[in-house]
């Protein structure tokens, strides 16, 4: 488990109207290419990003400044924001 994780939750088990910063984001073998589209996407850590809209199957949509990106259900949980109200800081580099 990521070090952050013990004040992050997944997506996944955020409601809709929730907001927070992208703390972490989990690689696993599977999902390095969605990853790597996540970030070309501007999906990484130190983002703030608002869940915004259900979708079938467990999805969300977020937003992420004026764009809207679909997201499934295994994607979400693997991506971890912190919602507090803290201002965004610059992301460590150290992790991972
Ligand atoms: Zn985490």
């Amino acid at each position: 488990m990521n070090e952050c994780c013990k004040d992050c939750v997944d997506l996944h088990a955020c409601q809709v109207g929730t907001s927070g910063v992208i703390s972490c984001v989990l690689r696993t073998e599977e999902n390095l290419a969605t990853v790597r589209r996540l970030a070309e996407l501007g999906v990484r850590r130190g983002i703030v990003l608002t869940a915004v809209q259900k979708t079938p199957g467990g999805g969300r949509v977020i937003a992420i400044g004026d764009s809207r990106l679909a997201l499934d259900k295994g994607t979400l949980q693997n991506l971890h924001i912190r919602t507090t109200a803290e201002a965004p800081s610059t992301p460590t580099a150290a992790a991972s």
